[in-house]
């Protein structure tokens, strides 16, 4: 249960995660920051999979100013990605199709698939970005999710 400490990657970000057998927490702070300069960056990820100890998905927080993209298309090997967008608006092209993304677009990409995102001209982007291997999922829900009998600790 030792706190540990880690420089978000590309700036300053200071976080503290807390690490035990049962579960791992951090909190990242006003999600507006992410899309604020860092260091000459103009856009802002952090990466949660090391930060948490994540073992079946990778998830990213990202923040674009506006009229921003990562300059290149890509693709992955192995992981179905579904992007949430949390706020603002943009662009998205998968292959040959673009369509408009907004706060509450939540858009699933298969690996193969060639994927581009920028920001509208006037407005930021924020989103949250899961990858997990296309496939591996084999239940979920009720299917997975088993009620246990038991009183919270709070009220
Ligand atoms: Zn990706």
């Amino acid at each position: 249960m030792q706190p540990s400490k880690k420089a978000a990657q590309g700036g300053k970000l200071e976080i503290k995660t807390h690490k035990s057998r049962a579960f791992s927490h951090l909190n990242v702070g006003k999600l507006s920051q992410f899309i604020k300069n860092r260091e000459g960056d103009n856009s802002a990820k952090l990466f949660l999979r090391d930060q948490l100890g994540l073992t079946g998905m990778e998830v990213s927080i990202t923040g674009y100013p506006p009229d921003y993209a990562i300059p290149f298309f890509h693709s992955h090997k192995q992981n179905e990605e579904l992007y949430i967008i949390l706020g603002g608006e943009g662009k998205m092209q998968m292959d040959d199709e673009v369509i408009d993304v907004k706060e509450g677009s939540v858009v699933r990409v298969l690996p193969e698939v060639s994927r581009y995102l920028k920001s509208a001209p006037d407005s930021e982007l924020l989103f949250i970005c899961i990858q997990a291997k296309e496939g591996s999922l084999e239940q979920s829900n009720r299917g997975d999710g088993v009620r246990q009998e038991r009183e919270p600790l709070f009220s």
